[in-house]
């Protein structure tokens, strides 16, 4: 079961195997459902920390793929608000049955394409972009979307969508960095660095 009130906090060891939720973002891979498109524990843990989550505030989690982000956004508080928006139908659907089960339910989901589909979404304090970032009009849309002091965080994997980033920091300015994660993997009896795609994340302030 999930706690996501972390009441279990104290008690964790009266349920041997139980999911306690911890108080900061970043949590196991294992804990989402996925098909493989996943912001790994490592660049979510300092997404999250560049969306820089305060109380009560709405999330427009763009490319919402497993839901990762935007449900580690709601887990900070129950006074937080979210909205993901997810072009294939199939991940929407993977997106509320992960809210469902990580405690959740309020998540909001949209099914379609951005741009077109921000329209009529109610307003957001942040912004994640983890999926259509060379959509033409898409990061422009998503920065007059925020309100003073909003945060826009998008990340990239694709050379097209870097180049897309490199363009919005050039033109608005913001800070650019590139995350790079390897895990230990088996080779042969012993390990080896298997190192993920790395990730290029451009931060935002309005
Ligand atoms: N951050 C997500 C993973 C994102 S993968 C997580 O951790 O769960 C990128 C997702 O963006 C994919 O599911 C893809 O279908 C979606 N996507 C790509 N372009 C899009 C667009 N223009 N509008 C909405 N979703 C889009």
């Amino acid at each position: 079961g999930i706690d996501p009130l972390n009441t279990l906090a104290v008690e964790v060891a009266a349920e041997p195997g139980a999911w306690v939720l911890p108080l900061a973002p970043g949590l196991d891979d294992a804990a989402f459902e996925s098909d493989g498109q996943l912001t790994k524990a490592e660049i979510r843990a300092v997404t999250l920390a560049a969306l820089r989550p305060r109380l009560g505030e709405r999330l427009w989690d763009i490319g919402g793929g497993a839901g990762s982000v935007a449900i580690e956004w709601m887990l900070r508080h129950p006074a937080m608000r979210a909205v993901a928006v997810e072009a294939r139908p199939d991940r929407a659907a993977r997106i509320r049955r992960n809210a469902e089960s990580l405690g959740v339910p309020d998540l909001a989901v949209v099914e379609g394409a951005a741009p077109a589909a921000l329209a009529g979404l109610p307003p957001p304090d942040a912004v994640f972009v983890g999926g259509g970032v060379s959509e033409p009009g898409l990061l422009a849309r998503a920065a007059e979307a925020l309100p003073p002091g909003g945060r826009l965080v998008a990340n990239a994997v694709t050379l097209e969508g870097e180049a897309a980033l490199l363009g919005a920091f050039s033109e608005t300015g913001g800070a650019l960095r590139r995350l790079s994660v390897a895990r230990a993997d088996p080779v042969g009896g012993m390990h080896g660095w298997r190192a993920a795609m790395p990730v290029t994340q451009w931060v935002w302030t309005r």
